[in-house]
């Protein structure tokens, strides 16, 4: 898996430092160091965000439930968005609840312009958006979202959470494919 791996774009502890201070801004918004405290549903999106999820909200001290939603937009071994498609959801009930959806990255916009609009109709109270990584392409940048990680070159990426085929998501950090790993994937 280690050898499929071009290029190491974020490390492991780059993650994780990061990761932390995006926690520490999400206190911040919902009240966590003063004022009254939100009520807050943390809601990732599925699959690519569940380790950028696992990891941020053990960096969230206050009560908050968890909601999941399941997105597909890069099935199979797509290496572009074929636009993205909600399959499923366990979202609980939001009415009055302080929102904030989990990406694992920010491209194309579609994920996030299809679900924001439902978590509100749902009568969420707030809605906020967080991304690990925002690609450097001009429709990523004019996709709202409260809470970014990082900013990648606009490649095609793999490693926590983000996968190929299904695989690749339990790497530690953020790397690129070598052309022969891309080849396999497709056969
Ligand atoms: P968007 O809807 O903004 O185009 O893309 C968001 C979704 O597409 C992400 O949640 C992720 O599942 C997938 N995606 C976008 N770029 C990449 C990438 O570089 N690598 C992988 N593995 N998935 C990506
Ligand atoms: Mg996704
Ligand atoms: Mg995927």
């Amino acid at each position: 898996m280690q050898g499929d791996i071009e290029k190491v774009l974020i490390t492991q502890e780059q993650i994780a430092a990061r990761v932390k201070e995006m926690a520490a801004r999400i206190v911040a918004d919902h009240g966590g160091t003063d004022g009254e405290l939100a009520e807050v549903t943390i809601v990732p999106i599925l699959t690519g965000a569940m380790i950028f999820a696992a990891d941020l909200t053990r960096h969230i001290p206050f009560a908050m439930k968890i909601g999941l939603l399941t997105v597909s937009s890069y099935p199979g071994s797509s290496l572009r968005t074929q636009g993205a498609q909600l399959l499923g959801s366990q979202l609980g009930d939001v009415r009055g609840r302080h929102v904030v959806i989990l990406d694992d990255i920010l491209d194309s916009g579609g994920t996030l312009r299809l679900i924001t609009p439902i978590v509100k109709e749902l009568g969420a109270e707030s809605v906020r958006t967080a991304v690990l990584l925002r690609k450097d392409r001009p429709e990523a940048r004019s996709t709202h979202v409260d809470y970014w990680g990082f900013e990648i070159p606009d490649e095609f990426v793999v490693g926590y959470g983000l996968d190929y085929n299904n695989y690749y998501r339990n790497l530690p950090y953020i790397g690129t494919l070598t052309p022969e790993a891309i080849a396999r994937g497709r056969e």
